[in-house]
């Protein structure tokens, strides 16, 4: 079905599952499989044939190879290896997770290591095929979605897997902002809409206003550990409880039968969106003196309600912190819109009910509306008159101070595309300077992720650094002489938090044994530490 125009894809590239949209004659639609729709799961595997499968293959082998099939890379691209989340998640894939050359995860699959870039490539060089195969041409261009609260280092790592799979990826954009866009494009609306989206690995939160096609991003926030898999992972743990109380038997030290389990819960939680009993059945789980045992367990609605309680609650603690954020109150909000498969739990969508004190907006599909709106904006960028999206960017970027403060420079929820410019303090001792890179909502250094670090040569001393967001929310800083030239730096990537504040301790007790040496007063050795950022910065 040859058409005139290139087309452009929209991909939503979640936890669990990626979705793939376009637009023809102006109507988006998900691109069809010859399974339904292209709802692809998010699963890349090595066969024990050494074939690479992708999709549903991949899935579906999932229990008897679990070692080398991959799951859930969204959770772990574009963050350092030894960063506390990689480190306090490694242990529940049932694959490995390495260090990678620039300090980065990367897993390993049948004992190749690969970087989270080229795993998710995998994916969607996969859709890219089926979308060509069932639309008829040969497509280059997509816009991949991302979360809203993806920090710099995730959104770069989701634009080079674009890149690898053979896309020009005209942009990547925030998924709420996506879903906003499939709701209220060319519908005229205007008011405010509170997108809550809860996918298999993240939560996030968006709240735009929406005039006619100018949709504006006023306050997001959200948790890119907050997802459908925390609400399994506490059915799992509820299983094993009650099998270890029934058999003694413990599972966990199986990876079959903890992979069958996984399996389990999920596909239980499912069910108990329609139904309100169901009975977890895996036969042949163990065996006890050489004679199976079968694990079955009734759970119901209320049991699960009562196991996750505490997750929802936190996801609407967060959408109160960002409303708090722009001084809204909940009835500000005109339209309550669930993304996200997650959101199809009765719990949620009774919580938002009972939150906001009017129902959530049916009819926007959850799984695949952010899919659409990323297809609709690749489709509007071609066009003269296109829709406006003004985003905002979801974490402050700043650098470190003394003691692992954390100084911002781009405060949470600007607009963007935006610029903030600082001036570098002038040379000391003709020494140049080093700025460490973080975002994050802490205060501490150490809670934020490190994005890298700038090196300043003494000559560049006093010139103005400017720290560029541009319209995909990715950070570019360049630096600024006195005449105007603007030369463009790239943020060195090595170190994790935890070696820059050993280094920092290093530096501390350098400068103090130099201080020492030269027999300053305390108030002296403490002012030469750094002293030129907190006189450039203020800092205290
Ligand atoms: P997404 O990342 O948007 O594809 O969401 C996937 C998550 O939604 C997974 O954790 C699924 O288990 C969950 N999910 C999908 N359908 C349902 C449902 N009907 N009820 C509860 N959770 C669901």
């Amino acid at each position: 079905m040859p058409a005139d125009k290139p087309i452009l894809l929209g991909i939503d590239l979640g936890t669990t599952n990626t979705c793939v949209a376009y637009v023809r004659n102006k109507v988006a639609r998900v691109v069809p499989s010859d399974k339904g729709s292209l709802i692809l799961p998010s699963v890349v595997a090595m066969s024990d044939k050494g074939d690479l499968l992708v999709g549903n293959v991949a899935k579906d082998q999932m229990v008897v190879n679990p070692r080398n099939t991959i799951y859930g890379a969204k959770r772990l691209i574009g963050r350092q290896y030894n960063s506390k989340v990689v480190q306090d998640i490694k242990h529940y894939f049932s694959y490995e997770i390495v260090e990678g050359p620039n300090g980065e995860a990367a897993v390993v699959l049948a004992g190749k290591v690969y970087s989270l870039p080229q795993i998710s490539a995998f994916v969607l060089q996969h859709c890219k095929r089926v979308a060509e195969a069932t639309l008829g041409q040969e497509i280059t261009e997509a816009i991949i979605s991302v979360p809203a609260y993806y920090n710099d280092n995730q959104r770069n790592a989701v634009k080079e897997a674009g890149l690898l799979a053979g896309f020009n990826v005209k942009r990547i954009v925030n998924e709420p902002t996506a879903a906003a866009l499939a709701y209220g494009l060319n519908r005229g609306f205007d008011h405010k809409v509170l997108v809550y989206d809860l996918g298999g690995g993240t939560f996030d939160v968006s709240v735009l206003q929406l005039h006619g096609n100018v949709m504006e991003v006023l306050a997001t926030g959200g948790d890119t550990f907050l997802g459908g898999v925390d609400f399994d992972n506490r059915i799992i743990d509820y299983v094993l409880e009650e099998f270890r109380t029934q058999t003694k038997i413990d599972l966990t030290q199986s990876p079959i039968a903890m992979q069958r389990i996984k399996n389990g819960a999920e596909a239980a939680k499912i069910d108990l969106s329609l139904l309100s009993n169901v009975v977890i059945e895996l036969p042949y789980v163990s065996e006890r003196k050489g004679k199976p045992v079968d694990l079955r367990i009734p759970i119901s609605r209320e049991r699960i309600n009562a196991l996750v309680m505490d997750l929802v609650d936190k996801s609407f603690q967060i959408v109160e912190r960002v409303l708090g954020e722009k001084n809204l109150n909940r009835g500000d909000i005109q339209e309550v819109l669930l993304v996200g498969g997650q959101t199809r739990m009765p719990l949620v969508q009774g919580k938002a009910h009972q939150f906001f004190g009017k129902p959530p907006r049916k009819g926007v599909h959850p799984d695949e509306s952010v899919a659409l709106g990323a297809a609709l904006l690749a489709e509007s960028m071609q066009e003269i008159d296109s829709v406006t999206l003004v985003d905002a960017l979801s974490m402050p970027i700043g650098f470190a101070m003394p003691g692992g403060r954390f100084r911002k420079v781009i405060e949470k929820n600007i607009q963007i595309p935006s610029k903030s410019s600082f001036r570098l303090p002038p040379a000391r001792d003709g020494r140049g300077l080093e700025l460490d890179i973080f975002q994050g909502d802490s205060d501490r250094i150490i809670d934020n992720e490190y994005l890298g670090t700038l090196k300043f040569p003494a000559e560049v001393a006093g010139q103005r650094v400017n720290f560029i967001l541009d319209e995909e929310c990715l950070l570019h800083v360049t630096i600024e002489s006195a005449s105007g030239d603007t030369r463009e730096l790239t943020l060195a990537t090595k170190d994790t938090p935890e070696a820059l504040k050993v280094a920092w301790q290093e530096e501390a007790e350098r400068r103090r044994i130099d201080a020492e040496r030269q027999a300053l007063t305390p108030e002296e050795q403490s002012r030469g530490l750094f002293a030129s950022i907190r006189k450039v910065f203020g800092g205290q």
